[in-house]
């Protein structure tokens, strides 16, 4: 087969397309092998909360809506409205991945599937050995703890002039609802938690009959899938390093995967390119770090009571709520803001 020298990604998600962004941009002969004839095709709320920090443009008609905040309601009420550190935007991610594949001049073949067992992508009823590359199959390779998450595409003139992404704490559901704008007068409205399908599938129904934006939608399409929400799980599947979500790049507390995974999909790729170790360099960065603190939150927060949770949850004051949500922890700007919240300081301090 042609280009059997080049770097193979397996999987053309966020993570697989900016792996193959890089390296192709490095001048490496780059395969992308995906398992499905259309990108982007998995449940996903398209949200990318903060661009700042991606290492890949995201193409400019692939932008839906652009986002300047984050609206946080703990039991039912308003608890904060966070602009600072949240620039981001609502993408077709269908869209996105198929120009950020085309425009790095990677190829692209569909209908192609890995086998780990064989170290080989099937294409038809013939296998070809996978030599050098990458691993980007998303949540179905991830080998630590997952969760349920369900949502809705619905329709309403609420959704029309949204520029914020708005999320609803139950603190009876380890987990919350979301509701991030779409396309003109749509948005991805959805829960995900620690508990079962169906419980979740009963709890967004009646989050979607009785909030003021979402009660007289319409109701397009209903679609889950698993989050990986284990923390970071670095190793190989097949012969190939894991990036992306298959290697646990998803904020643990948010469950934000898309810029997670491209980040680690660069590091992966830089690595390789230079002839580094990619699991070493994804171990290194910073991303991985604010993983590992959102997990350490994680398990703590799982084993309060509600009603501490409700108190911890409005007890962080808003320029820290961005901070770790978005996973950009680092013990000197955190260390500043809690400067001016000391009480704060001994409880978040003892988490890192
Ligand atoms: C309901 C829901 C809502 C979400 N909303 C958001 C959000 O708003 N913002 C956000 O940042 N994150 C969100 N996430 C998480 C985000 O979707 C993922 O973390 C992110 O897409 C992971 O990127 P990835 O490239 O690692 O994997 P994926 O996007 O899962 O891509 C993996 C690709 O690999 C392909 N593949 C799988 N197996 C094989 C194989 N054997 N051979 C070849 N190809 C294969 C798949 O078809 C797929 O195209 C959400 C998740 C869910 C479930």
């Amino acid at each position: 087969m042609a280009g059997e020298d080049a770097i193979a990604i397996i999987g053309a998600g966020p993570a697989g397309a900016a792996a193959a962004s890089v390296l192709a941009g490095k001048g490496f002969a780059v395969r992308v092998y995906e398992a499905n004839r259309r990108l982007g095709a998995k449940p996903c709320g398209k949200g990318i909360p903060s661009i700042g920090d991606l290492p890949v443009r995201i193409p400019r008609d692939s932008i839906v809506r652009r986002i300047k905040g984050a609206v946080l309601y703990v039991n039912g009420s308003l608890a904060f409205d966070v602009e600072e550190g949240l620039e981001g935007v609502i993408v077709d991610k269908e869209r996105m991945l198929e120009a950020m594949i085309a425009e790095s001049g990677a190829d692209l073949i569909r209908g192609a599937v890995f086998k780990p067992s064989k170290g080989a992508v099937r294409i038809g009823a013939k296998y070809f050995e996978v030599k050098r590359g990458l691993l980007a199959g998303g949540h179905a390779f991830y080998p630590g703890e997952t969760i349920n998450a369900l949502q809705y595409r619905l329709k309403s003139p609420m959704f029309e002039n949204l520029d914020k992404l708005l999320i609803y704490f139950d603190t009876w559901l380890i987990g919350y609802y979301y509701i991030f704008p779409g396309p003109s007068n749509e948005a991805d409205v959805g829960v995900g938690g620690f508990a079962r399908f169906n419980d979740l599938q009963a709890l967004l129904d009646k989050f979607i009959k009785t909030s003021e934006y979402t009660r007289n939608a319409v109701i397009l399409k209903r679609e889950g899938a698993r989050i990986a929400v284990g923390g970071v799980k670095l190793g190989t599947t097949g012969g190939l390093p894991r990036i992306g979500e298959a290697a646990g790049f998803v904020l643990p507390l948010t469950g934000e995967g898309i810029r997670p995974s491209m980040i680690s999909g660069a590091v992966a790729a830089e690595a390789l390119a230079s002839g580094r170790n990619p699991l070493d360099s994804m171990d290194k960065s910073s991303i991985a770090r604010g993983i590992r603190v959102q997990r350490r939150i994680l398990e703590k927060v799982k084993s309060m009571s509600p009603e501490r949770r409700a108190e911890l949850l409005k007890s962080i004051p808003a320029e820290a709520h961005a901070m770790i949500a978005l996973g950009k922890i680092d013990r000197g700007s955190l260390v500043k803001v809690l400067a001016r919240h000391p009480r704060l300081l001994a409880r978040i301090i003892s988490l890192l």
